[in-house]
């Protein structure tokens, strides 16, 4: 195994550092003067100049949509995760609503199993909530939790667990091996036939309304059950508001409630809709600009825990056709990344200790995956990011590494670059390429 030198590295945005990954792990940092590591470096090692480069915790992302098993022509547990390591991410939860759905022990260890055959990205599993996500009788969790995939998060994501008794009897049974429900928030009936976010721009574009009191509705009664229970509840994709005044609460009264934001409601918004694009699609749909601005400040205070892609690839057929026959959902992997530093970096919001933070050691923890989401100090596994804040790039969906097309951020400017992207000491991106 070919040993790392790293040179000139600013880990966390903080002074050039040099250090050398052996054998998997991060085996000497030196923070200054730089250049006496490389007395301690013997036999076979490829030195990397990273001056300029920010160094990073690998990426762990709670919320990816690998679709394998059963649409592999949108995306593969490979292709998946090859623009998950493109993106700088060295872990991701692929979420339960493939074909078979992940709701046993049979289907969550063919996921992980693939991740690791793969070698770009660990994968960890999401287990299903109900049985085929029908919302009707709780899956065998304690199965997933035993098996090889170790399951630890639960969600029906792509559907909402509706039903509040079978909301409670998941909290109550996760808690057993500390695991976490991770909902979906969507009033299923208040969003009949809903195409994009419910305003006056709706009624004057024509489309289905999607009212911010059916998000808000469904998290104000989780986070009620979550601390009725005491159990751990994470809300998916949060996108309004009121979501997060409601998040802020719970957070207040010390529920054991964490959420997640999307990039895309960071830096999207509804008006998008006006040119009847579907690529601008999704679930929760784009809000307005206020929301984008409230999700903001959210990430920054810590009201909302974590950054999470929720890429969703989607076959052209599936969004070349009229807004209301589409499908829901946008790529988020490879560009995840440029998009926090455009929205929360470049503004001020968030220093980059504070992005590892959201996107690496916050997300692990909520996922209690103990391998990744740890401080690049000595001693620790060698999951990491070199990332070029400098560049910018206008963003061309041909040259991304899913197996799908639909980013909506085609033919936008956005800066940043993952430069190399390191798995337990193995480049799994080298110079910008997949190694
Ligand atoms: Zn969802």
């Amino acid at each position: 195994m070919t040993d790392y030198l790293i040179t000139g590295a600013s880990i966390l945005g903080g002074e050039p550092t040099d250090f050398l990954i052996r054998d998997g792990v991060v085996t000497s940092t030196r923070s200054l003067p730089r250049s006496t590591s490389t007395t301690d470096v013997t036999g076979d090692v490829e030195t990397i100049d990273a001056t300029g480069l920010v160094a990073l915790p690998g990426l762990v992302d709670l919320h990816t949509h690998l679709r394998e098993p059963g649409r592999e022509d949108a995306e593969t547990v490979l292709t998946g995760t090859q623009a998950a390591a493109m993106g700088g991410f060295t872990a991701v939860h692929a979420m339960a609503n493939t074909d078979p759905v992940a709701d046993t022990a049979g289907v969550v260890e063919q996921v992980w199993r693939l991740g690791r055959e793969g070698g770009y990205c660990d994968v960890y599993p999401v287990g299903a909530v109900t049985v085929g996500l029908a919302g009707q009788q709780l899956a065998e969790l304690g199965a997933m939790a035993d098996s090889a995939a170790r399951v630890r998060v639960f969600s029906d994501d792509g559907h909402c667990v509706n039903d509040a008794v079978l909301m409670r009897r998941a909290l109550e049974y996760v808690k057993a091996f500390d695991g976490v429900v991770a909902q979906h928030a969507q009033e299923p009936r208040l969003t009949e036939g809903a195409q994009m976010n419910e305003g006056e721009l709706s009624g004057r574009l024509g489309l289905a309304g999607w009212p911010a009191v059916a998000e808000e509705a469904v998290i104000a009664r989780d986070c009620l059950l979550s601390a009725h229970v005491g159990s751990r509840l994470h809300v998916c994709h949060v996108s309004t508001a009121g979501s997060v005044e409601i998040i802020r609460q719970a957070k207040a009264s010390g529920w054991k409630v964490t959420a997640e934001v999307c990039p895309h409601h960071l830096l999207l918004t509804d008006e998008l809709a006006t040119s009847y694009d579907p690529i601008f699609k999704v679930n929760p749909p784009l809000r307005t600009a206020a929301d984008t601005e409230a999700l903001r400040t959210a990430l920054a205070d810590g009201t909302i825990d974590i950054v999470a892609t929720d890429h969703a690839p989607h076959p052209l057929e599936d969004k070349d056709c009229e807004w209301a026959a589409a499908a829901f959902g946008m790529l988020g992997l490879e560009t995840a990344l440029s998009v926090v530093q455009e929205t929360m970096v470049d503004p001020g919001l968030l220093t980059w200790a504070e992005v590892a933070e959201r996107m690496s050691y916050a997300p692990a923890r909520i996922g209690r995956v103990g391998d990744h989401g740890q401080p690049l100090e000595e001693g620790a596994p060698a999951n990491l990011v070199l990332y070029d804040p400098s560049v910018r790039r206008v963003v061309d969906a041909a040259e991304s590494v899913s197996l799908s097309r639909n980013t909506p951020y085609a033919g936008m400017e956005l800066p940043g670059r993952v430069v190399a992207t390191f798995l337990r000491g193995k480049p799994t991106v080298l110079d910008g390429k997949l190694a």
